[in-house]
């Protein structure tokens, strides 16, 4: 039955064979047989001691859900035949009372979902077998703590019976013996325990525990079938997007005892430091125990080979037999293993071997060492780093041992851990700052007035607002920690202090953020410091030579274009120019330009605005020498420039000397309905053609200056917002009057293109009429997603969380773009520009630029690059490269 040749008539293999007495599959079958399945089968296939047993499918269980809890014809025959075949082979039979056979039944799907579904150990146990193998292995002691664990896992994953109960009971025995742990209980203990154990499951139950072996292994296997719809397994699959059809194999393996006596001994290993990546073999292990005691936390377990009591002061030859074994494995997968081993009576045995789950760190250094070491090429190299993980190479992590339960969690806006005194007013961020205390700006929510604060702080985090929110935003370019969306936060900014669950949290009281998790902690957690090492380098380099879209940032001051440069970023891909605009020492001429009555007290206020921006540009520019910089004109609705609160109101009208009353009531005339959809973008630019007018020139003067220096400066002019081919064919001719006005006037070519950014889905529709007046497409996908759904960007988070758990939506679409619609806007697009204006340059950059399985998606519509925040600049740098492999 092992295998089907011998069947005339070719019927489905349900069951596949590993160990001693053969093996079918093998790591080419790890779909059908789970990872666990596949890898053991591999072992036995390379001649390592495995326990032998048998693999029960991953169709067997898809057939199981889809049937009721029914199995396909033939299974019962088929697993009938292992069984017995693994008598013959270990020379033990099933339920015999003097050479009992056991075995384990363990769940195993085709990825690793770590203590996801059940296991039990110890089956074929009853009240025969535990005398039987009392009497061979001269240890009743081992055999009665077996079958009391077998009755405390079957009852609990089997027959519902919580495990808490048995622990109750185990905890009396100890006391009634006067031990403190479970190793010292005697066997007649044990004995008692096992009585009492079963007289639980019939309280409980109203069943007696099954001495069946049959009925024991039928009843294990359909448990681990159901358990991979548990609530947890379920919840694991949709955290990974594993999909539910998946199902998972069952493993019947030979029971090996590492809980036999002092010659015995369980443990877990791997072949390099899965936390350092440094090569050196590592792990932990048990004398006398079962592969569950490791990992409990009831013992301590023991180093293998840095302790005094280590596995390679205690049994050196198995230890050696041990690293030669893990040696192979790592050869023969070309990847860090993570391996479970048993050494029962002085005999070692392989139980399990995986590729080693490993922080971002390892995860560079071991791709790299092994490149090294002629095990993988760079290509697969450059596969073998999560993009996500960069970000923990980049930003300080929280000492996670250290770490409390969080008090609050929101969404993880940008990542980094940072710890502060809480603080809800950006006056005050700014005066503590200069004290040199270390500040949490606490806000329901920032707007482009809060940047000083924002600059000034650790970290920001935010009762509202989503990933495409100012906060995100601004914090994201800035590298800096934050947590935006965070419900759980309620800001009383009259009375200073923050509300969480009831708690209150006054000002200057001490947090922690993580961003990368959107965790809130107490107090101040200790956080690690990142380093950028040679590896780091040598890996970003295969990264660079594999990828073909380009990938620039969203920078906005000289600053940020020097790390954006420092990250690898070869151009900006979006200059917002009203960052530029909020710095303390213009925002009160922007204001006087926007609530100006007159062109000329208009064109009076931007002539001081001018040689600012123009400073601004020849920064930006001298950073990204070599580089295109695109620079987008003014975009958001002019209200986000001036204040609303009274007070506020009567202090600018102090300061620039106009009427309050009079100002009051101009602020009132800028109020907008829905200023998203309202007065923004190019429309400001149609309706006060001088702001970009003179947007332009600061521009333009700025590239001729740098370009005089012997840079290369690339300007690219965007317009924002776009949505009618008129309003960028009008705004072009005023562009490209203007700059060539500048170029004729300093005798000095530079060359500029202008182009606009596909935001408004009309734009998106009409691309090809679009194209044949810009010289560039950027899309942005923040608004692109915005209006394509009609969800608002900073509203959203209010209800989105509701579409993900019902499962109306996968993902967030404003993080990770939504390729059947938002993401068929760009394709279209793409190729409608690219129809009229051949090679057309196209981009995009919204945030999902730096989300690598966006990033992926527009390596295959064929962008030419994403831009993202400086800080995603090295994820966005392996996505690209790992689409492209
Ligand atoms: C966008 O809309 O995607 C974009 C990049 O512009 P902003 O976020 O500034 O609206
Ligand atoms: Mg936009």
């Amino acid at each position: 039955m092992r295998t089907t040749s011998a069947t005339k008539k070719a019927t489905k293999k349900w069951v596949y064979a590993f160990g001693a007495g053969g093996t079918d599959g093998g790591s080419e079958l790890r779909n059908l047989l789970g990872g666990k399945g596949a890898n053991v089968a591999e072992m036995a296939r390379l001649g390592i001691p495995v326990p032998p047993g048998f693999t029960l499918t991953t169709e067997v269980c898809t057939y199981f859900m889809r049937h009721d809890g029914g199995y396909p014809d033939g299974l019962r025959d088929a697993v009938s035949a292992s069984l017995s075949h693994l008598e013959e082979t270990t020379g033990k039979r099933f339920g015999d009372a003097k050479n009992p056979l056991l075995v384990s039944v363990r769940s195993g799907a085709r990825v690793s979902m770590p203590g996801m579904m059940d296991t039990v150990l110890n089956l074929g146990l009853n009240d025969v077998t535990v005398k039987g193998l009392a009497a061979r292995t001269d240890n009743p002691r081992f055999a009665f703590d077996s079958y009391r664990r077998f009755i405390q896992m079957y009852g609990d994953v089997v027959m519902g019976v919580h495990t808490s109960r048995f622990e109750h009971v185990l905890a009396q025995a100890r006391r009634t013996a006067k031990v403190d742990a479970d190793q010292f209980l005697p066997a007649s203990a044990l004995e008692a325990l096992v009585v009492e154990y079963r007289a639980l499951v019939k309280e409980a139950t109203g069943e007696e525990f099954p001495q069946d072996p049959q009925a024991q292994l039928w009843g294990a296997i359909a448990a681990v079938f159901h358990s991979w719809n548990s609530p947890r397994a379920i919840s694991y699959r949709e955290m990974n997007e594993y999909p539910d059809d998946w199902g998972t194999a069952v493993n019947v393996q030979t029971m090996v005892f590492g809980n036999m006596g002092d010659d015995c001994a369980t443990g877990v290993a791997f072949t390099r430091d899965p936390s350092s990546g440094e090569k050196r073999f590592c792990g932990d292990y048990l004398v006398n125990a079962q592969g569950e005691d490791v990992v409990a936390g009831i013992r301590t377990p023991i180093s293998v080979n840095n302790a005094p009591e280590s596995l390679e002061k205690r049994m050196p030859e198995l230890y050696r037999e041990l690293v030669g074994i893990a040696g192979r494995l790592e050869q023969h997968y070309r990847d860090v293993q993570d391996i479970e081993f048993t050494i029962e009576s002085g005999r070692l045995w392989m139980l399990q071997t995986r590729n080693a789950k490993r922080t971002g760190r390892a995860a560079v250094r071991c791709a790299v060492e092994m490149v090294k070491e002629g095990l993988i090429d760079t290509r697969t190299a450059v596969q073998r780093v999560n993009p996500d993980q960069i970000d923990q190479l980049l930003h300080p992590t929280i000492d996670a041992e250290q770490a409390p339960a969080p008090i609050a969690i929101g969404l993880p806006a940008s990542p980094g851990a940072a710890s502060g005194k809480i603080v809800f007013h950006v006056e005050r961020a700014v005066e503590l700052a200069k004290d040199g205390v270390a500040v949490v700006l606490v806000r329901a929510e920032t707007s482009p007035e809060d940047i000083d604060g924002m600059r000034v702080a650790r970290a920001i985090l935010t009762s509202t607002g989503g990933m495409a929110s100012h906060a995100a935003l601004v914090a994201r370019g800035m590298g800096k920690c934050c947590v935006v969306g965070c419900g759980d936060v309620e800001v009383d900014y009259a009375k200073r202090e923050m509300r969480v669950h009831g708690t209150s949290y006054p000002e200057g009281t001490e947090i922690t953020v993580e961003g990368s998790t959107g965790n809130i902690y107490p107090g101040v957690i200790p956080t690690v410091q990142a380093e950028l090492d040679d590896d780091f380098e040598k890996f970003m380099h295969w990264v660079d030579a594999a990828r073909r879209l380009r990938v620039r940032a969203n920078a906005d001051t000289p600053e940020d274009a020097r790390t954006a440069r420092k990250f690898g970023a070869e151009g900006i891909g979006l200059c917002r120019t009203e960052h530029m605009f909020f710095r303390e020492d213009r925002i009160d001429w922007v204001r006087r330009m926007i609530l100006a009555d007159t062109r000329e007290a208009r064109l009076a206020a931007l002539e001081k605005i001018l040689p600012m921006q123009r400073e601004d540009f020849v920064g930006v520019f001298r950073a990204m020498a070599g580089f295109p910089v695109n620079i987008r004109l003014l975009d958001p609705p002019l209200h986000e420039f001036v204040p609303n609160e009274p007070a506020e109101i009567d202090a600018l009208a102090k300061r620039i000397q106009v009427d309050k009353n009079a100002l009051a009531a101009k602020v009132r005339l800028l109020h907008e309905f829905n200023p998203m959809l309202g007065h923004r973008g190019c429309r400001l630019g149609i309706t006060f053609p001088e702001i970009y007018e003179v947007q332009v020139r600061a521009i333009m003067e700025a590239a001729v200056l740098v370009s005089k220096e012997g840079h290369t400066v690339t300007p690219e002019i965007m317009v924002p917002l776009v949505g009618l081919k008129a309003e960028l064919a009008l705004l072009r001719e005023m562009i490209v009057r203007v700059a060539e006005g500048v170029l004729t006037e300093s005798k000095h070519r530079v060359a500029y293109t202008v182009g606009t950014m596909i935001e408004v889905p009309r734009a998106a529709l009409t691309a090809a009429e679009i194209a044949e007046v810009s010289d560039f497409f950027s899309f942005g996908t923040n608004d692109l997603t915005q209006m394509a759904f009609g969800f608002s960007r900073d509203d959203a988070p209010k209800f989105l969380r509701a579409y993900l758990d019902t499962h109306i939506l996968q993902h967030d679409p404003f993080e990770t773009i939504d390729q059947a619609g938002v993401g068929q806007l760009v394709r279209m697009a793409t190729e409608e520009g690219r129809r009229v204006r051949h090679g057309l340059k196209v981009g995009v950059c919204g945030e999902h630029g730096g989300d690598p399985e966006s990033v992926h998606f527009f390596h295959d519509v064929g962008l030419d690059y994403v831009s993202c925040s400086p800080f995603r600049v090295p994820i966005a740098r392996v996505a690209a490269a790992q689409a492209a492999s």
